[in-house]
């Protein structure tokens, strides 16, 4: 069968790989649509961040080159011996966890927080960016009906912006701000809006993006090129968000998150960081601010797909371009650096 498979940073191949089968316990899926993900375009542009090159991962056992591809959605084709969750021809989304399940996170339930995190399309064992994929059974979830295949490729980051808000200290009238809106920030405005924030103020410096984050829910949208944004979120707000989220990964703007909230305000971290940022931590001090930072997601697939289904998080506003694996370098992770008006790019593997 035909994959993507990563081999270095600016090297990812399609490739002829074996196909999988499903043994004991596994599921078989054939991948009906996969999105990228910025961090397979940091993988892809400054890599390895993920993927696992001297070491095998602790739970995969792979090490590059490694099939990549974590937001997708399929068709179950073939369970293995002992499988119940699922049966042949049933639509289901993965959450891609790989976790070791014996170490304190994974015991509390907390696989999220385990010590081998891995994802299944980043740090081996195989991904969606291929015809065909073999998981655990516990990673599937059934679709339910009404939602589509391209539907279902959104389940993933969205289940990241719905799980930032749900950790978040909002509640329902609250001010909320969003710094950044890649395809995470654009989810999480509309996390913010299920959530029942009041005023949603998006700071971003593409015109684009800020169009598509008022389309999407944004109350008000602050470009930092043009205006001081902390300065601007302290005046519209009478003294700071509730809670902003930063969702950049530059080092500058972690402050400007900080300082845009008001007194017993809190900033959730959502970026991965390439680099230390510096802070100073008399502005969290001083005004007993809270600080924390999430990962992924736990328990949480359904509610995104109940939500899918009540006309959040939809395909038909966030998808920009639709390819074949193929194409996925050219037309998939080239376009993504040079286009700033793209959110999510879809891949058909066949
Ligand atoms: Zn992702
Ligand atoms: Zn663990």
């Amino acid at each position: 069968m035909k994959a993507a498979r990563w081999h270095n940073a600016r090297d990812i191949r399609v490739e002829e790989v074996e196909e999988p089968k499903a043994g004991k316990g596994k599921v078989k899926i054939k991948v009906e649509w996969a999105g990228i993900c910025g961090s397979d375009l940091h993988e892809y542009a400054a890599g390895p961040i993920f993927v696992p090159v001297q070491e095998p991962h602790p739970v995969s056992k792979d090490v590059a080159p490694i099939i990549m591809g974590h937001e997708f959605s399929g068709q179950v084709v073939e369970v293995g011996e002992g499988v119940t969750k699922v049966k042949v021809g049933d639509p289901v989304v993965v959450e891609p966890i790989l976790r070791c399940g014996e170490c304190p996170a994974c015991k509390k339930g907390k696989y999220n927080l385990c010590e081998s995190l891995g994802f299944h399309g980043l740090s081996g064992g195989g991904g969606g960016f291929s015809e065909y994929t073999v998981v655990d059974e516990h990673m599937v979830h059934k679709m339910p009906e009404g939602l589509s295949y391209e539907q279902g490729a959104l389940v993933e980051p969205a289940a990241v912006a719905l799980h930032a808000v749900r950790l978040s200290k909002i509640k329902p009238g609250d001010k909320a701000a969003v710094f950044g809106t890649g395809p995470i920030g654009l989810l999480v405005i509309e996390a913010l809006k299920a959530a029942g924030a009041a005023e949603i103020y998006v700071v971003e410096v593409s015109k684009e993006r800020l169009q598509k984050a008022k389309e999407l829910g944004a109350t008000s949208v602050i470009n930092p090129i043009e205006e001081d944004p902390v300065q601007k979120l302290r005046e519209l707000t009478d003294g700071g968000v509730d809670v902003a989220f930063e969702v950049t990964g530059i080092p500058a703007v972690l402050q400007q998150a900080i300082d845009s909230t008001a007194f017993e305000g809190e900033t959730v971290i959502v970026s991965i960081w390439e680099k230390e940022a510096g802070i100073q931590p008399n502005n969290i001090v001083l005004k007993e601010r809270n600080v924390k930072g999430i990962i992924a997601y736990r328990d949480i697939f359904p509610a995104v797909m109940e939500l899918m289904k009540r006309g959040y998080f939809q395909a038909e506003k966030l998808v920009t371009k639709r390819i074949k694996l193929d194409d996925i370098v050219a037309e998939g992770f080239e376009t993504l650096i040079k286009e700033k008006d793209q959110v999510k790019i879809l891949v058909k593997p066949e």
